[in-house]
């Protein structure tokens, strides 16, 4: 009965649950927050499929509570906080079209910057958060008004992240040639990882060479991602983990739908298939990778 309101309402559904894993992995970069039904269900249908841990990913003030709170409740779960770098501009500028739950926003100026990345610096202190970030530059959604608050809120990132031994996540948008320059003005932390690595073969070189993980999502599945897979096979072993980015980011064959942690098998098959290697190798160092990357023991 093929009909268009059902192709429709696939097009929305959740995608079924993969074949699980046999060697457990991490979801490196999750989105808990914007996904749809409880933590506890989310966790569950991870589990089943195989990934066993995640690290809930903070955007904004609320959102990096957020995490802070579910990886305290959650053996599962690990945290980082961040002001996302389209999240910065609109502190200082506002912007009512914004992404923020909280819906419109004045504009704030420096000080609410200030105000904002204090309480990002107390919340790095926790213990249950292993990391600082999503920070970094995104030229693709934030125009050049927005750039200098950006890069003053990348740079404190760094620095938070530095002070109290925690990883750096970095979001990098069109925006390789600047994420690697300042982080190498500011010195990078002992862990960063390249959050939905958008680089080509020649960046992962560079990446390699200065000891950054590569986090690949969904996206290494995309039918014109070619730069992606050639990148994912140059990358050494130890430094590459797998994410979701979920909600976003769904891989094929379910692009376009929503993406959950339950997925990861779906992708982490197909960097198999580039590296080479089979799927339990390839698991096997995700797992460890990721463990290490976020400074968590694995188990
Ligand atoms: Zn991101
Ligand atoms: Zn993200």
């Amino acid at each position: 009965m093929p009909s268009n309101a059902s192709s429709r309402s696939d097009k929305n559904a959740a995608p079924p649950l993969p074949e699980p894993l046999r060697v457990p992995v991490a979801d490196s970069h999750t989105h808990l927050d914007m996904q749809s039904g409880t933590v506890d269900e989310a966790l569950a249908k991870a589990a089943s499929a195989g990934v066993t841990t995640v690290v809930q990913v903070g955007c904004d003030l609320a959102g990096s509570r957020w995490a802070a709170e579910t990886a305290a409740a959650y053996d599962a779960v690990h945290a980082t906080v961040a002001l996302h770098p389209n999240e910065a501009p609109r502190i200082v500028h506002g912007d009512p079209d914004g992404w923020s739950r909280q819906g419109a926003r004045q504009p704030g100026g420096d000080a609410a910057l200030d105000e904002a990345l204090a309480e990002i610096d107390r919340l790095a202190a926790l213990p249950q958060v292993k990391g600082v970030g999503e920070t970094g530059l995104d030229h693709f959604r934030t125009g050049p008004e927005g750039k200098e608050a950006q890069e003053r809120s990348f740079r404190a990132h760094i620095e938070i992240a530095k002070r109290h031994g925690k990883t750096l996540v970095i979001h990098d948008r069109d925006a390789h040639a600047d994420v690697l320059r300042i982080l190498k003005e500011e010195g990078a932390p002992e862990r960063t990882v390249f959050h939905c690595y958008s680089g080509d073969a020649e960046m992962a070189e560079t990446c390699a060479s200065a000891g950054y993980y590569m986090s690949f999502a969904g996206n290494v599945t995309f039918k014109n991602a070619q730069n992606l897979r050639d990148a994912l096979a140059v990358a050494p072993a130890e430094l590459v983990l797998v994410e979701t980015d979920a909600p976003f980011l769904t891989p094929v064959p379910y692009r376009g739908r929503p993406n959950a942690p339950y997925l990861v098998p779906v992708t982490v098959r197909a960097m198999a298939a580039v590296r080479g290697v089979d799927e339990d190798t390839l698991a096997g160092a995700l797992a460890a990778n990721t463990a290490r990357a976020f400074g968590y023991r694995a188990g």
